[in-house]
């Protein structure tokens, strides 16, 4: 395995000026654990509805899964949509699919350059698979979603001209900026020690508040053990590649089931991740640290199935977990102290949607679509 930087190829989430920790005892109305794209989606509808909030992260800013991911901004769920039917229900399906095209829009509106609107492309691994991808496109054009049929390699694949890509760093960074010129309060290196609707101790102060909003992904079940059993986090690994002709790859393609995933950023590198499929099991409660078997795998993937020879100059890993139905944990888990995560390896989207929407919650508001949509045990 040849040498790599142990860093996302979106950039070092510490090699920033990241708002320093907390020190001391202040009060807010809202307070928000986690600040990746969630918990930053969650700061800014805080604001947005003038309530007060400090928001503060146990590392730096998008220094989890939200500055270590893919990139790719998919509409829906964590499943392909005809499968979402299937699991889900009609109705519910079709609902968090258009509340997924709104949060794209509201994304690239809020967010400018650093999402790119290229859609993207499905190719099947196998005859089988090609089925699947049709029963997935007949789905989409049923309930009126943008797809069309597009080739791969062994059959046709399904494009999604809706999807896109994001910088997810960047995305993070952006919002936190603005956060803090728009009056938040946002400290990193604070882990939350202790956790109450009313109050969230950290190693050297606490926030006293009206509400909670927890927005942890990977290891939520670590921070929040009532939810063991509902959140099981896991590593996912990816490495990037120096560029090659920029245009090779004109949009982030999802291949075998979604298990492999890469796409050519716009310096014309290439950034895959993956690996599940084939070691998945062993992936089960790893640390945010590139292992050696997974990225011999990834390597030969980047190779073989993809056709890209550049020297691989990044090699990363990150934490999310997964729940059993593919929906995300989005409940209120103590007295005033909402969560939401474990967002089944798809969060970039849905997850900034449901922290804006625990955010109306946590003010007081009535549950908002989405709420009723992802869970609507808790809030109906
Ligand atoms: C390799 C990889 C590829 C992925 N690819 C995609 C993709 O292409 N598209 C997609 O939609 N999704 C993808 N995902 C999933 C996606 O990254 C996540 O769902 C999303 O980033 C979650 O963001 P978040 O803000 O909800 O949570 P997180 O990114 O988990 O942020 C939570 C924050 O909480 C902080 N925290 C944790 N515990 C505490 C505590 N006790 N006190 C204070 N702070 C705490 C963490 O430090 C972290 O910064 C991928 C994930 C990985 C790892």
């Amino acid at each position: 395995m040849t040498e790599a930087a142990a860093s996302p190829v979106w950039g070092d989430p510490a090699a920033w000026e990241n708002p320093p920790a907390l020190h001391g005892e202040v009060a807010a109305d809202i307070c928000v654990v986690g600040l990746g794209g969630s918990g930053l989606a969650a700061v800014g509808a805080a604001l947005e509805a003038g309530a007060s909030v400090v928001g503060i992260d146990a590392g730096p800013i998008a220094g989890g899964a939200a500055g270590r991911n893919g990139g790719f901004l998919l509409a829906g769920g964590a499943l392909f949509h005809h499968a979402a039917v299937e699991a889900w229900g009609e109705e519910r399906a079709v609902g968090i699919y258009e509340e997924s095209l709104a949060e794209l829009d509201r994304l690239a509106a809020e967010l400018g350059p650093i999402v790119r609107h290229v859609g993207s492309l499905r190719i099947p691994a196998s005859e089988e698979e090609a089925e699947d991808c049709a029963q997935q496109l007949a789905a989409l054009e049923r309930h009126g979603f943008p797809a069309r049929a597009a080739d791969g390699p062994t059959g046709a694949g399904v494009f999604i001209p809706s999807d896109g890509s994001i910088q997810p760093l960047d995305r993070c960074r952006l919002l936190a900026t603005r956060a803090l010129e728009h009056g938040a309060r946002l400290h990193c290196d604070t882990p939350a020690v202790a956790l109450a609707g009313d109050r969230v101790t950290t190693p050297a102060g606490a926030v006293r508040c009206t509400a909670v909003i927890v927005c942890v992904d990977g290891w939520l079940e670590r921070l929040l053990p009532e939810l063991d059993g509902q959140a099981r986090s896991s590593r996912l690994q990816m490495l990037a590649t120096a560029p090659v002709e920029p245009g090779r790859i004109p949009c982030p393609v999802y291949d075998n089931w979604g298990y492999e995933y890469w796409q050519q950023l716009p310096d014309g590198s290439v950034a895959l991740g993956g690996g599940r499929g084939v070691y998945g099991e062993a992936e089960w409660g790893r640390e945010a640290e590139p292992g050696a078997d997974v990225q011999e795998w990834l390597e030969r993937r980047l190779r073989e199935r993809v056709g890209v020879a550049a020297p691989v100059t990044h090699r990363w890993a990150g934490v999310i977990a997964y729940t059993p139905d593919r929906l995300p944990v989005f409940a209120e888990v103590r007295p005033g102290v909402i969560a939401v995560g474990a967002h089944s390896g798809h969060g970039n989207v849905l997850g900034s949607a449901a922290a804006r929407a625990a955010t109306e919650i946590a003010l007081g508001r009535p549950a908002p679509r989405l709420a009723r949509l992802l869970r609507p045990e808790h809030w109906n």
